[in-house]
């Protein structure tokens, strides 16, 4: 069932769906630059694979698509816009501006056909609105360009719970194979008698229920939206701490699970104007983020752009060009550097 109320507006998927209609309506025969391999309508869909809950975001969103281009658009049948939609859905990209805050939702049908490893060989990024692919590691001719799908920082099951519900696989990397990190990302604190593994076993179950910690879809990063939704920033601020003291009596601070919470908090810091309890947060989720996350990752540069800018309006030059500096190597490499956020960048920190 759907309300339209006075603020409603078409969700994310339907405008993106209402755009691809439009573009085959104007364009009948020609390719569009990212068409030149694959066409929109060629791309994989998992219609068949998808559970109630999900045909049931679909129905809404196609009663949203009838409701609110009822004029302009030709729209195909029913099944037609259910394909469609579960294309979109398991091949769309999240857009995200320099410090990961979402932009928007965009398909590219050449790049989608890259396949997932939690230990890519390239990153995505976008220049307006072209998606651009770069290496992040020494590749040679022959070699598979593989791009991460999820957000990397959690352990083996986390991820694969994840592709499987979002694209409908599980992934045999080197990495889900040997699970070389995750101890790491689950690392308990260090006390005098050890903690025992059903505690242990209790917290990873808390942690992965806590509402909090449930990622958005098709989202990595701290999204204002759910401080509007879920509760005020203050008592946002307070669940978060509360969670991390009871994780903490059990998980190193650099355990992923502590790390996801205080990025969250960091967030509701950010939005509240706290500068310090923002990077108080920071700090502290730096160095793990850093050894956790793969070479020449986005998330590692947009934590130490979002520290550098914080540092710089507190009037902490050095550390804020120290930390800009560190976002900059990265972003080299992934966004290439002539990327507009690169020539930003280097004003900010006062570059020719
Ligand atoms: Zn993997």
């Amino acid at each position: 069932m759907n309300a339209f109320g006075e603020n409603w507006c078409p969700s994310e998927t339907t405008r993106l769906v209402a755009r691809i209609l439009a573009k085959k309506q104007k364009m009948v025969k020609e390719r569009c630059v990212s068409e030149k391999m694959l066409l929109i309508e060629e791309l994989q869909s998992h219609l068949e694979d998808e559970d109630n809950e999900k045909r049931e975001r679909t129905e809404a969103d196609i009663a949203g698509l009838h409701r609110f281009y009822p004029k302009h658009l030709e729209v195909p049948d029913h099944k037609d816009l259910l394909t469609l939609f579960s294309q979109v859905a398991c091949n769309g990209f999240t857009m995200e501006d320099d410090e990961l805050s979402h932009i928007g939702t965009a398909v590219y049908p050449d790049v989608a056909l890259i396949n997932h490893s939690c230990l890519p060989t390239v990153i995505v990024t976008y220049n307006g609105t072209s998606a651009e692919v770069r290496a992040v590691q020494d590749m040679k001719p022959g070699d598979e360009v593989l791009i991460s799908y999820i957000d990397l920082l959690y352990p083996t099951d986390d991820r694969n719970n994840r592709l499987r519900e979002c694209y409908y696989f599980t992934c045999d990397c080197l990495e889900c194979k040997t699970k070389s990190k995750d101890k790491a990302k689950l690392k308990v604190r260090k006390q005098r008698d050890p903690i025992e593994p059903h505690l242990v076993n209790n917290m990873i179950r808390y942690a992965r229920n806590t509402k909090l910690l449930k990622p958005m879809k098709h989202q990595l990063s701290f999204c204002k939206c759910i401080l509007d939704s879920v509760a005020p920033p203050s008592e946002l601020l307070e669940m978060c701490e509360q969670s991390l003291e009871k994780m903490g009596a059990v998980f190193d601070d650099s355990n992923v699970y502590m790390l996801h919470m205080m990025y969250q908090a960091m967030g509701v810091c950010i939005y509240m104007q706290d500068a310090d309890g923002a990077i108080r947060y920071g700090e502290k989720i730096l160095k793990p983020y850093s050894k956790l996350y793969p070479p020449y990752s986005l998330n590692v540069s947009s934590m130490y752009l979002k520290m550098g800018r914080i540092y710089m309006t507190m009037e902490r030059h050095s550390e804020g060009i120290t930390a800009l500096k560190e976002a900059m190597a990265v972003m080299e490499v992934a966004h290439g550097k002539n990327h507009p956020f690169l020539r930003d960048l280097r004003k900010e920190i006062g570059q020719k």
